[in-house]
């Protein structure tokens, strides 16, 4: 997920929790995308290089296949155990009933989970209505189908706008990343 989407989800999430109690507001926008602070060491260690600047930029690359010329390695998802929402969340929740102090930070951090598990993509009831539980793309109903992307965010694609999301079969889902990869 973009940092920029996890930046504003956080401080709108914030203020409408906590209209009157701004520090509460932004501990929660601070949390919600804090998170990702892992990427960035874990991306460091393994490049070995420091400069946040380039760590954004390698950020907004990474997603793309390398230019020509490009030498530069990819280091894939740089994901520590704190993106492992069954480890952190529970640990978060225990922590927030014992010190409520805690709390806006874990909604942030429950906040950016469900962002970049996608959580709120695979539950969209608008696309399930669309599609009444058959594949958009073959219309063959009683398989096993789930909600897609069909330009993934890391692509530009719009994150919550209904014509990006598709319901999908695994062999419709993968005709579809292959026409991508071409396009
Ligand atoms: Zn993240
Ligand atoms: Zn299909």
């Amino acid at each position: 997920m973009h940092l920029s989407t996890h930046f504003w989800s956080s401080v709108v999430t914030g203020i409408a929790l906590y209209p009157r109690e701004p520090h509460k507001a932004t501990l929660l926008a601070l949390a919600g995308v804090l998170v990702d602070v892992d990427h960035y060491v874990l991306y460091a260690l393994r490049s070995g290089e420091w400069n946040p600047v380039e760590a954004l930029r390698y950020n907004q690359r990474r997603a793309f296949p390398p230019r020509s010329g490009e030498t530069r390695p990819r280091y894939g998802p740089l994901r520590s155990r704190i993106h492992h929402p069954w480890l952190t969340l529970p640990l978060v929740w225990l922590l927030s009933i014992l010190w409520p102090p805690f709390r806006p930070i874990a909604q942030g951090i429950l906040l950016h989970l469900v962002l970049d598990t996608d959580l709120h993509l695979r539950l969209d009831w608008r696309v399930w209505q669309r599609a009444q539980g058959r594949c958009e793309g073959c219309r063959v109903g009683g398989v096993a189908v789930a909600v897609h992307y069909v330009e993934p965010i890391q692509r530009g694609g719009p994150l919550w706008t209904l014509n990006n999301r598709t319901l999908l079969c695994e062999s419709c889902l993968r005709v579809l990343r292959k026409r991508k990869k071409t396009a």
